[in-house]
């Protein structure tokens, strides 16, 4: 608990403890999902993906419970996100930095011992000068780019690569990696080519293991695992692979709090332009979320929360601190000043939410702002 929880639950608390919302994060279901995923792709292992502060949900929190239950390999994307999670890391864990390294972080990252994904030769030329200036070998991920075209070693610098790598440039391989533009898409020619790809790659530097997988590529198949699969997604809760059942357990739960009811008669305008009319006498909420606390403002008009199972609509625009809703379809009073309502639950998934939004389940997921109160389970 934070200082200014503390503080709200000294002073005139209500029932529901006085925030504006709440956030729960199910740390027994994230174990539970990892477990799922590594024993899916076993006898490979499977690491963490906990950029982006995990997707959200608190890097730190995810990382120290998957680290429990036999998680060894923490991928971030940034540098800065390697070196606050480092220290808080058993020695066994290691932290990986997906982007590689900015030019003068070199030092920095080997003094901390955190590997970098090295997507270029002038990155493996930078790392190769850091381990003659630190008379020492330094450890290292290879990237390829197999079809995605963002990150990784281009296929015309792959021999120009397996060169320098020859060399005694003082650098360990740990694994040779790429990533999946479409693993989520069970059907997708692309993933057939990619992987092509990647043999091709594997082929050329037989000595590494290969690491793969996103969430999506686990599902795709033995065939996409290498020896360390690298998912994000599915371990917070969010599918996998579109249109299918999704397999993995929900993570996080949010509810929100209302802050003001009323009734309007036909005709009265809502909300920021006054873009909806109530076309009838219609009960209205406002909750304490808005687009500042990850709640798009492509929901207006769109979106629902949900109470006792019903659906109650977004009414005109969400705004940058609250959204108004229609409460018709609840018994009068039901709602009140401070009562709760299910933005994310047993009700409405991530992708529920996401879909209203015209977006996907990450960014919904990363977007969750932080004036909810976080409560780990
Ligand atoms: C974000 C990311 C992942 C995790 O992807 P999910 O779809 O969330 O499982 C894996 N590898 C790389 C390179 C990434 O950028």
């Amino acid at each position: 608990m934070d200082g200014v929880t503390k503080t709200m639950r000294q002073g005139e608390a209500g029932a529901t403890g006085g925030a504006s919302g709440y956030l729960a994060i199910d740390l027994a279901a994230l174990a539970r999902n990892y477990e799922r995923l590594a024993a899916e792709v076993a006898p490979a292992r499977a690491a963490a993906v906990v950029k982006a502060d995990a997707y959200g949900l608190g890097a730190a929190r995810v990382a120290e419970r998957l680290h429990a239950h036999g998680c060894r390999h923490f991928f971030v994307a940034q540098f800065v996100e390697a070196l606050r999670l480092r220290p808080l890391l058993a020695a066994d864990a290691t932290v990986f930095v997906l982007n590689g390294l900015q030019p003068g972080n070199e030092l920095a990252c080997a003094r901390e011992g955190i590997v970098p994904v090295i997507n270029s030769l002038e990155q493996w030329r930078q790392w190769a000068d850091a381990a003659r200036t630190l008379a020492r070998r330094l450890p290292a991920v290879l990237q390829f780019d197999t079809g995605m075209s963002r990150l990784g070693v281009p296929p015309e610098e792959r021999a120009a690569l397996a060169e320098l790598v020859s060399g005694d440039s003082g650098i360990d391989v740990l694994f040779v990696m790429s990533h999946l533009a479409c693993a989520d898409d069970a059907d997708s020619a692309q993933n057939g080519e990619q992987s092509a790809e990647m043999a091709r790659v594997s082929a050329q530097f037989p000595q590494f293991p290969v690491c793969f997988a996103n969430s999506g590529g686990i599902f795709l198949g033995k065939a996409y695992h290498g020896v360390l699969a690298r998912p994000g997604i599915a371990l917070y809760g969010g599918a996998p692979t579109a249109g299918r059942a999704n397999p993995m357990e929900p993570v996080v739960k949010l509810d929100v709090a209302v802050v003001q009811t009323r009734t309007v008669p036909a005709g009265t305008r809502i909300g920021y332009g006054g873009s909806h009319v109530a076309t009838g006498p219609t009960r209205l909420a406002t909750i304490a979320a808005g687009y500042a606390d990850g709640l798009p403002r492509s929901l207006s008009d769109r979106g629902a929360v949900y109470c006792d199972g019903v659906r109650l609509p977004i009414v005109g625009r969400v705004s940058m601190d609250s959204i108004t809703i229609d409460v018709s379809a609840l018994p009068e009073g039901r709602l009140k000043l401070g009562s709760l309502v299910e933005v994310l639950g047993p009700h409405q998934t991530l992708e529920d939410v996401a879909r209203d939004a015209g977006t996907i389940a990450y960014e919904i997921l990363t977007g969750l702002g932080h004036r909810y109160e976080r409560q780990y389970r």
